[in-house]
């Protein structure tokens, strides 16, 4: 794929950035990738590994000439940023963002945004429990979906190239309102993280079973809770304190359905939990066949 974006900023430098840049540096997807970091540590980190081809010490030079400016820091943080660069942003430039919540990123970012300039919010469904600038990896974003949220007015240009730059990664693409992703997005990750982060906590209160038996005998099952609830502290309070609707509505049915299991439990309505449990089974199905997960026994781990 030849070159897409002339002069690329990277605005944060985390897992999703670095991953972005060694995706576009293989693929030579722009001519020149520079990226700024809140803190002097990151930057000097940054340097030292050889992401971006410079690193500014504000972020306002970084989006200096750029085509495209890419938001790549937590949801709370977007407004400040995007208020910050906004009189620096080049005529006919694209902003876009990778925030995992799109509604209170288009509402905070959207006004910010001078006339002619193009704002394209996206969101890559794709990361590791591990954050900073020497978490990324070029693979990252490969067959997995980057959701495009174009907002009122956009252009159609401006949205086509982004869409061509995610492709361009591996990715395969949709385009989503913001509300409708928001509410997509509570039920696939923001509840289920939400979950994750209660259990392990639970395991961690209960004081009849000790630490190293929940280490030792993780395997079966409480492992999977755990990396997720290892995911960035301040990354997912943003989330959840900007997806607050969707999140708790589905936090309200899964709190129906919790009692419905628990009501069967306790009546031994072995018939219910079987059903329940079918329906379940396919949807998983479901997902190893659209090539989302592998089917190979235990999350193909070589050993539990
Ligand atoms: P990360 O690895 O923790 O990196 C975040 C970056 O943002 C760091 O460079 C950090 O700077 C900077 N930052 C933090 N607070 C800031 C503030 N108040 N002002 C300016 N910069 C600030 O995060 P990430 O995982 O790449 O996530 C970045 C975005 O992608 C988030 O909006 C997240 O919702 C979204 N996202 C994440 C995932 C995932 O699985 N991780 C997946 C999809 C989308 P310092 O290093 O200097 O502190």
């Amino acid at each position: 794929m030849s070159q897409l974006y002339e002069r690329v900023a990277l605005i944060g430098l985390g897992l999703i950035a670095s991953s972005l840049f060694w995706a576009m540096r293989r693929d030579g997807l722009a001519g020149e990738v520079v990226g700024y970091a809140r803190s002097s540590e990151t930057r000097e980190t940054a340097r030292e590994i050889g992401l971006c081809d410079r690193i500014y010490d504000t972020a306002v030079e970084a989006v200096e000439g750029a085509d495209l400016v890419i938001l790549c820091v937590p949801v709370g943080a977007m407004d400040s940023v995007a208020r910050e660069i906004a009189p620096a942003l080049k005529q006919g430039a694209t902003v876009t963002d990778v925030g995992s919540v799109k509604r209170a990123i288009v509402d905070a970012v959207a006004p910010h945004i001078p006339e002619g300039v193009h704002f394209v919010p996206s969101h890559p469904l794709a990361g590791t429990e591990h954050s900073g600038p020497r978490s990324g990896f070029a693979e990252l974003f490969e067959d997995r979906w980057f959701l495009i949220v174009p907002v009122e007015g956009n252009n159609a240009n401006a949205v086509d190239r982004i869409e061509t730059l995610w492709q361009a990664m591996g990715s395969k693409t949709a385009r989503m309102d913001a509300d409708h992703h928001d509410l997509v997005l509570a039920v696939t990750s923001h509840a289920p993280h939400l979950i994750a982060y209660t259990m392990v906590g639970v395991a961690d209160d209960l004081s009849r079973v000790t630490d190293s038996e929940v280490i030792n005998y993780s395997a079966a099952g409480f492992r999977d809770f755990t990396r997720i609830a290892a995911s960035d502290p301040t990354m997912w309070r943003d989330v959840f304190l900007n997806n607050k609707d969707a999140t708790l509505e589905i936090l309200g049915r899964f709190t129906e359905e919790l009692f419905a299991l628990q009501r069967a439990i306790r009546t031994e309505d072995g018939d219910m939990l079987h059903d329940y449990f079918t329906r379940t089974r396919a949807i998983r199905r479901g997902i190893v066949e659209a090539g989302q997960d592998t089917d190979a026994p235990n999350f193909g781990r070589s050993k539990s």
